[in-house]
């Protein structure tokens, strides 16, 4: 048998300094180390990296992860190696890939980051061929499903590729899956069902609130005002972006910065970095901005507009109140926004369109819903939640349950 759990726990501190596994890591971490193919399901935030990252300095042989963006791929490098663990990427953007390679053959690396692309190149088949492999590790792992709401097609390179290696446990990680996506990655990927590991989905100190839109910059001013810590408030397109950003700041006094994909990457940077720094900065951003952020005092997302799914949204908003303090997600959404989506469903290529009116369909029945916002989130990702939540707008605005919280919290700041 290889090592256990206790022993993974005595690494957790020593390499990684903390002190002590958190929800499902421990389950995750054991079944890989018993060399268990395994898919983990786990809120952002929940330290999905650790479930690999810990089993691959520990085991013999490289971890090989598979990530779909460069950008996080570096971050996740960086921290590993600040960690003591040995890691390379082989990407486009690598110039010493010479190097990895030769490390990778002499069995130097715990780690070791690849794009999906990859996958379906003999030659990197032939490299993995040449040293032990401890681990396939599949980061965003809902990529390999149509049903997924970030399909890529090079993630279905991985099957053949793992099945060269039959011996070598498989993890696939993911945030967003429900059961129907679930399923899917697990018969793409070749995981049993008895591997299917999934965390809580309940955050329940953010409170969520889902109105209509009727004066944009007013009902945001009027959020920052309440709420005078970090906020992200995210926005569909460029342009609104900026426009918002500047009557942002101009309505509430706070410092406001634009983010998104047509900066300056120096000006984006500067703006992520000045954000992450601040305590009571607002960024107006597009979606690009928050993978791979690490702040854990946002204390609310706005969403000037409707995300694109029940699953982008619970992405969007978690990225508030990480740090378990009351945080709030609101979004402000307009009959025009469906329109919109409506219209780009039309746009959509005829094998998708089912699976995307679907995911339409679903988001809606959040915005509709008179019942609790949060009873709709988890239910939708497989959880059997209470009725009544008690801390999204449509508890607290229920008849009687408003006067009971009220009283509630007379009685507690008494
Ligand atoms: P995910 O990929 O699930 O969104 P990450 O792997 O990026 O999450 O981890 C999120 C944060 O949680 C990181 O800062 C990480 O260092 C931290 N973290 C992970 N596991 C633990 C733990 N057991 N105790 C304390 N912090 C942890
Ligand atoms: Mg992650």
């Amino acid at each position: 048998a290889g090592p256990g759990i206790d022993e993974a726990r005595e690494r957790l501190r020593a390499l990684f300094g903390f002190d002590d596994f958190r929800g499902v890591q421990p389950q995750v971490v054991a079944r890989v180390l018993a060399g268990r193919s395994t898919l983990a399901v786990m809120p952002t935030g929940a330290g999905k990296s650790l479930t690999y990252q810990l089993p691959a300095a520990m085991m013999e042989g490289t971890c090989v992860v598979v990530s779909p963006l460069i950008a996080l791929m570096h971050d996740q490098l960086r921290a590993a190696r600040a960690n003591g663990i040995a890691a390379a990427t082989l990407t486009s953007a690598d110039a010493d890939w010479r190097e990895t390679i030769e490390a990778f053959r002499a069995g130097a690396l715990d780690l070791l980051y690849v794009a999906p692309e990859r996958a379906s190149q003999p030659a990197f088949r032939e490299m993995l061929a040449s040293a032990p492999i401890a681990l396939f590790a599949i980061d965003e792992a809902h990529c390999v499903s149509e049903w997924g709401h970030d399909f890529r097609p090079d993630y279905r390179q991985l099957r053949p590729l793992m099945d060269a290696f039959p011996h070598v446990p498989r993890l696939a990680l993911t945030a967003t899956a429900d059961a129907h996506t679930r399923a899917d990655i697990l018969a793409q990927l070749g995981i049993p069902g008895d591997g299917l590991i999934v965390a809580g989905f309940d955050r329940p100190n953010i409170r969520y609130a889902i109105r209509h839109r009727d004066n944009l910059v007013r009902q945001i001013a009027e959020l920052m005002r309440a709420e005078p810590g970090p906020g992200i408030v995210y926005a569909p397109t460029r342009a609104k972006v900026e426009k918002l950003a500047q009557q942002l700041g101009a309505a509430s006094g706070r410092p406001v910065l634009p983010y998104h994909a047509g900066l300056e990457p120096g000006v984006r940077a500067a703006n992520q970095a000045a954000f992450v720094e601040s305590e009571d900065m607002v960024m107006v951003a597009t979606i690009a901005f928050g993978m791979g952020i690490d702040k854990p005092d946002v204390r609310f997302v706005a969403h000037a507009g409707i995300p694109k799914s029940i699953e982008a949204y619970y992405q969007e908003t978690g990225r508030a109140g990480r740090d378990g303090d009351p945080a709030q997600a609101v979004m402000l959404w307009g009959a025009g926004d469906f329109a919109q989506a409506r219209q780009r469903l039309s746009e959509v290529p005829d094998d998708r369109r089912g699976s995307e009116r679907a995911r339409l369909d679903a988001l809606a029945g959040l915005i509709e819903t008179a019942g609790c916002r949060r009873a709709v989130l988890l239910r939708h990702f497989g959880e059997d939640p209470p009725d009544r939540c008690g801390n999204c707008d449509n508890c607290l605005d229920a008849p009687g349950v408003s006067d009971v919280t009220e009283l509630a919290r007379k009685l507690l700041s008494a």
